[in-house]
């Protein structure tokens, strides 16, 4: 059951058209909004985006998922550009490193495992032959882990590698610029001093910069990250807190100089009250570490950090809180939020800048060319808060399933009642081995199964299609894919030697 509330009397006077569109923010939210709006509805609206050079971006955000292609393809980027323009790196997956348990790793890796038959996916096959000695890792099926875990890597045939890439978010925010302002944008520099709104309406009017130039507008997105200045500050939306099954509410980042080849995956390495991330670019590591302040001071936090990155630092650490959580409404009167204001929940599955994507794409479908329906911003509404709670139950999925119990945090994490919803599925999985996506759901069966098994759930039973089959069919069945995705990883390059050649770095 849905219990969001309703948006109720939302509408913009009747008939009232959108024209004129104020960005507010330009972080990877408010340059991804500019470009996707500028270069589909650009000839029709009257775009302004602003920004404080002062007040800068959070500077994080550097892992994607393979969604990132098809919002690139919306928009025509060529990819060798983008890659060369942000000193991208390509990123099969997430190495999960000490999360099942101290010095236990597995990947969540994008793409299939296996084949499925219609009535039970390939892990009932691969539960049945490894009862019978005749499977090796759940892993050894899957392409892009194995090319991963062989730091290898190659654009194959009909999208034969589903990927995605590790990017310099600041160097992505200016490309997304240029290709915004060519497509007419107007970017204004300055602070926000205050959002003006209409007393009848409660519907924003115009801002005022601390310059004391105003700039007026039909529909505000809010892109000022956590400041949510326009959907928090001004609209009173409130934010509905996550922390008591999402512990972590804090971040050090700092940027190291790159110490060898880079690898095609994330690195998230655990430790006792949170983890580190590892980001490879073409010509820099992001480094970070994700706490939950309840658990590790900062300082002790920055030295676990500095204590553990390969190579100099480039940057000085800093600290960055958070609430997770999400907004209940993120269209509000004729405010749209995206990014930051609109929700956080934490990094471990890189959803953020996909979840930036999805509200732009929702937006350009529901886009008020002839003036707000409360319908739409309900359905809007409706649509984010679902997708929000599906990626929530996820990420809670890494913590919930630990085997750890060496520190206060993961014992706590192991003992959460966690939602409903989610609780569901894990039940299933062991029970059955089955599991279900819905259409509109992020992470399909794989990246369920994936981190369940990974994290140490071995499903009571198997499906009986699975028992249909002979040992000297299920061997062969198992081995031809095994074998297959060998010889393929065998002949690809390594992911160094390939981004270099694909980019055209000497
Ligand atoms: P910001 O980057 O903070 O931009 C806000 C903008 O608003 C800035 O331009 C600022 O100048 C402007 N602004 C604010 N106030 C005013 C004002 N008064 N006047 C004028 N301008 C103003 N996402 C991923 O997908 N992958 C990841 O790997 C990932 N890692 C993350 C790690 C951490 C620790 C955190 C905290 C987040 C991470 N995210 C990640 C999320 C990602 O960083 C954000 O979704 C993304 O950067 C978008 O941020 P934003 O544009 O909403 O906010």
């Amino acid at each position: 059951q849905d219990r969001r509330p309703i948006v109720q009397n939302s509408s913009t006077p009747a008939g009232r058209p959108v024209r004129r569109v104020v960005i507010a923010g330009g972080g990877t939210a408010g340059w991804m909004a500019a470009a996707a709006l500028s270069r589909i509805l650009g000839k029709r609206l009257d775009l302004t985006l602003v920004e404080s050079d002062e007040i800068g971006t959070v500077g994080v955000g550097e892992a994607t998922i393979p969604t990132l292609l098809n919002f690139h393809n919306i928009l025509e980027i060529n990819e060798r550009e983008f890659m060369a323009a942000t000193m991208a790196t390509f990123k099969l997956g997430i190495s999960f490193e000490n999360w099942r348990n101290v010095n236990e790793d597995y990947i969540h890796s994008f793409g299939l495992t296996g084949t499925d038959h219609w009535t039970a996916g390939f892990q009932h096959f691969w539960m049945k032959g490894r009862e019978r000695g005749l499977a090796s890792d759940y892993g050894d099926y899957c392409l892009e882990l194995k090319a991963a875990q062989a730091l290898k890597f190659a654009h194959l045939p009909n999208n034969g590698m589903n990927y995605a890439y590790h990017m310099d978010a600041s160097r992505y925010s200016r490309f997304l610029r240029t290709m915004s302002e060519h497509h007419g944008t107007k970017r204004v520099e300055g602070k926000i001093a205050k959002v003006n709104t209409d007393a009848a309406t409660g519907h924003i009017t115009s801002l005022t910069l601390d310059s004391g130039s105003t700039i007026e507008g039909d529909l505000f997105i809010d892109c000022t990250g956590f400041r949510a200045l326009l959907i928090g500050q001004t609209m009173g939306v409130p934010y509905e807190d996550w922390s008591h099954w999402l512990f972590n509410d804090s971040a050090i980042a700092v940027q190291t100089d790159a110490t060898g080849p880079a690898v095609p995956m994330t690195r998230s390495i655990a430790h006792a009250s949170g983890w580190q991330w590892r980001i490879p670019l073409q010509h820099r590591m992001g480094n970070g570490v994700v706490f939950s302040s309840r658990y590790i001071e900062d300082d002790a936090a920055k030295s676990l950090l500095l204590s553990t990155v390969a190579g100099e630092p480039l940057t000085d650490p800093r600290v960055i809180r958070f609430k997770p959580g999400q907004r209940p409404e993120t269209w509000k009167g004729n405010c749209v939020a995206l990014g930051l204001s609109s929700g956080f929940l934490e990094p471990i599955e890189s959803t953020s800048i996909h979840l930036i994507q999805r509200g732009i794409i929702r937006l350009m479908q529901m886009f008020p060319t002839d003036g707000i329906s409360a319908h739409d911003v309900a359905e809007f509404n409706r649509q984010s808060a679902r997708e929000l709670e599906h990626i929530r139950d996820f990420i809670i999925l890494h913590y919930k399933v630990t085997n750890r119990v060496d520190s206060p945090y993961w014992r706590a994490a192991r003992e959460m009642e966690v939602p409903a919803s989610l609780q569901h599925r894990i039940d299933l999985f062991r029970e059955t081995g089955r599991v279900f996506r819905e259409p509109t759901e992020l992470f399909a069966e794989n990246s369920w199964i994936q981190v369940m098994l990974g994290q140490g759930i071995m499903p009571r039973t198997h499906h009986q299609t699975a028992d249909l089959m002979g040992d000297h069919e299920l061997s062969g069945f198992l081995n031809g894919i095994r074998d297959t995705i060998a010889r393929t990883v065998a002949q690809l390059p390594p992911h160094q030697a390939y981004v270099q050649q694909y980019c055209g770095i000497p």
